[in-house]
């Protein structure tokens, strides 16, 4: 998404902000919203776990997140309203940039950026897989030792490392060919090797994929060409699996359905 938006919004003005909707996750005060946008420029967006951070002209920065179900999409400014749309920055170049959230689960906010470290949904988050300094195999080895639960689990805890959801713990472990209840703390370093490998390809091929996310807005009910496609193990229990041959199979870890093949992990 991130990718997606840069062309369109660095640069650009804000013009306006229009809230349908206010309250997301949490309630957006509209009036300090409003206050902190007007007349800004943008002048990057980064990304933090899955977090987008606008930089603004006044040292300021404009965080969202996407929760379950949102999407923000680069529309016409004179574009009628459609159902779900909350949230609407208008631009200067005639677009605007639209947050759609059907769950509304997705949270828009505005802070200072001298807060942005210590802002309470940034400030424990672990560090990012697609930093080569920082993910390493000698890292996770080092952080994972002492740690009894199961691998999945730990790959999926945002304090450690971030964005390694459900879908991408399970296609990571298989490419890694490592048993998702396997104790972390008992990953050798090839193991760990093995699987930084693999969350950084899961993790990359998605980003690939996903790059469409911008023009299925075009058409809101488009469901976005994910990541299925290339889904080896996910969702896919009693299936062959395409390395062995043998049946997937599904267990619950922490609440949450993996899907593994017992023939090529372990
Ligand atoms: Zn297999």
């Amino acid at each position: 998404v991130r990718r997606g938006l840069l062309p369109h919004v660095v640069g650009r003005h804000i013009r306006s902000l229009t809230v349908h909707q206010p309250q997301l996750r949490e309630l957006i005060d509209v009036a300090s919203l409003r206050r902190r946008l007007m007349g800004q420029h943008i002048l990057g967006v980064r990304r933090r776990a899955k977090y987008l951070l606008f930089d603004l002209s006044a040292d300021s920065t404009l965080m969202v997140h996407l929760g379950m179900s949102g999407r923000l999409g680069i529309v016409p400014t004179q574009r009628q309203r459609r159902l779900h749309d909350h949230l609407i920055i208008e631009l200067d170049d005639g677009h605007a940039l639209c947050l759609n959230d059907a769950r509304r689960f997705g949270l828009v906010c505005c802070f200072a950026r001298d807060d942005e470290l210590a802002h309470r949904r940034l400030r424990h988050l672990g560090v990012e897989p697609l930093d080569p300094a920082a993910f390493t195999a000698a890292w996770l080895q080092a952080r994972t030792r002492g740690c009894k639960k199961p691998i999945k689990n730990y790959l999926m805890d945002a304090t450690h490392q971030v964005g390694v959801g459900n879908i991408y713990a399970c296609e990571a472990l298989f490419a890694a060919r490592i048993h998702p209840v396997r104790a972390a703390g008992r990953l050798s370093a090839q193991r760990c090797a093995r699987l930084v490998e693999a969350v950084v390809t899961v993790l990359r091929e998605a980003i690939e994929l996903g790059g469409t996310t911008l023009r299925d807005f075009a058409n809101v009910d488009g469901a976005a060409g994910f990541f299925a496609p290339r889904l080896q193990v996910y969702g896919r229990t009693g299936q062959a699996c395409l390395s062995c041959g043998g049946p997937i199979r599904r267990l619950v870890q922490a609440g949450r359905s993996t899907f593994f093949c017992p023939g090529c992990q372990h």
